[in-house]
């Protein structure tokens, strides 16, 4: 039977599973494309059935998240956990809080995420969880009692060797701090049941830059495979936030011109370079939940309300953002104007078509599950210091980081090698795969 045929088997079992789950389906389908026929050719996989069981998480808890707002009307909230697979570690992976979460878009971070965990080389497992609710406009009051209550239904289904979260969009280290404090009081415990927490109580230095600054190690991988380095290089980066802002600084510090940033409205782009202290800029208007329409007059960046980073002309694309934010008339001008690099801060932000369109057109493509590993690498460390209770600075933890983003990699670009072409994506997904279906065909039929 034909590669593309077993897929189209699988896959509509998946989509009969679970209906309606579009972004799901693209996220498996990617995966499954590359290491079907890996799965066929090993009868320990064959046996497992380990696809099959890797389309349907181990468990998704959802429950109601009842809290006050500042008006003291009672709101109502949905929010759930995806323990996807402990296959090799506890269930890991942030929590998100927006008003597009559901158990689709929660079960395909899941699934992504047991693969980008396995690519560490770290114990961990996959999971995601998170709820519709939408931060935007509430105040840091209504936003501790939010988190307070969510944590107040998910405390009995986590623990540090159980269920780790962690951070994800609009979850950073504050929203972790109150999270914290209510899973410590159901717990009667003081573990480290989530990462991502500040300095005082348990948490990494670098956790907060590490998605950003491991992306750039990885593309600095990426180019010195090629001999190069991201002296000189143009960089569009997307989005505004953790990932976009450590990326853009870490890509400067190496020399880089950061051509773009931007939010859901608009792009902030400087011809010659966004320099250091517009990055902290847009940093901080995000904490404080502004816009970025109107940068500084002494800044040489310049907001294009409706412009999107990918109309600029540069060598390296860093969708920082969010899932199918580029799309295939973006990958196209990535194409056109001979951009070489396209590497994923966020998780799936190409469309299945982008995807396609970069490949055949010759560029590089780095998925979010190899190239911002960096985030779930560092929260692994975390884990690591909260159980023997000793902490790293910030120069062994960055140490570690590069190490770990290189050896990510090497791994991606073994198993992706054909000729003098890397396919970063096909062997990211066999590299995990591997790792994964390893301890689940060890471990029989349960
Ligand atoms: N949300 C991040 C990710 O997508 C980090 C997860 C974690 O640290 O557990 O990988």
């Amino acid at each position: 039977m034909s590669r593309h045929t077993l897929v189209n088997e699988f896959m509509n079992r998946v989509e009969t599973h679970s209906p309606n789950q579009t972004e799901f389906h693209q996220a498996v389908r990617h995966v499954a494309q590359d290491v079907i026929t890996i799965e066929k050719a090993h009868s320990g996989y064959t046996a497992a059935k380990v696809l099959d069981r890797l389309a349907e998480p181990d468990r998704v808890i959802g429950f109601r998240v009842v809290w006050q707002d500042d008006a003291g009307e009672t709101q109502v909230n949905r929010g759930w956990r995806v323990q996807y697979s402990d296959a090799i570690g506890p269930y890991k992976g942030g929590l998100r809080f927006h008003p597009t979460v559901s158990p689709s878009i929660l079960k395909f971070l899941g699934f992504e995420q047991v693969f980008k965990n396995a690519l560490t080389g770290l114990p961990l497992g996959g999971g995601k969880g998170g709820a519709d609710f939408d931060p935007t406009g509430r105040s840091d009051a209504e936003i501790m009692r939010f988190c307070h209550a969510f944590m107040c239904q998910l405390a009995p289904f986590i623990g540090p060797d159980r269920d780790v979260p962690a951070g994800d969009i609009n979850v950073g280290t504050r929203e972790i701090g109150w999270l914290f404090a209510a899973y410590k009081a159901h717990a009667l415990e003081f573990t480290g049941a989530l990462t991502g927490k500040g300095a005082s109580f348990g948490g990494s230095q670098i956790r907060t830059e590490a998605t950003g600054y491991g992306l750039i190690y990885f593309v600095q991988a990426m180019l010195a495979e090629q001999g190069a380095d991201l002296a000189g290089k143009r960089v569009a980066i997307s989005g505004k936030g953790n990932v976009a802002t450590h990326a853009a600084e870490k890509a400067v510090e190496a020399g880089a011109h950061v051509i773009t940033l931007s939010d859901t409205s608009g792009t902030l782009v400087a011809e010659d370079g966004i320099d250091a202290a517009t990055i902290a800029w847009v940093r901080a208007r995000k904490q404080a939940g502004e816009d970025i329409s109107h940068p500084p007059e002494d800044t040489k960046a310049r907001y294009v309300a409706g412009a999107m980073p990918w109309e600029q002309d540069v060598d390296i694309a860093l969708p920082c953002a969010t899932q199918n934010e580029l799309d295939k008339d973006m990958a196209k001008a990535l194409v056109d104007q001979g951009t070489q690099i396209v590497a994923e801060g966020a998780n799936m932000p190409l469309t299945s078509d982008a995807i396609d369109i970069i490949a055949n057109g010759g560029l590089l493509h780095a998925p979010g599950k190899a190239a911002n590993a960096g985030g779930v690498a560092v929260s692994g460390l975390e884990m690591s210091q909260n159980s023997h209770r000793r902490y790293a600075t910030a120069e062994e933890v960055d140490a570690d980081l590069k190490q770990i983003m290189k050896r990510i990699h090497a791994r991606a670009a073994d198993e992706g090698r054909s000729g003098n072409r890397i396919d970063y994506s096909k062997g990211a997904n066999i590299a995990a795969f591997r790792t994964v279906a390893d301890a689940i065909a060890a471990m029989g039929a349960i």
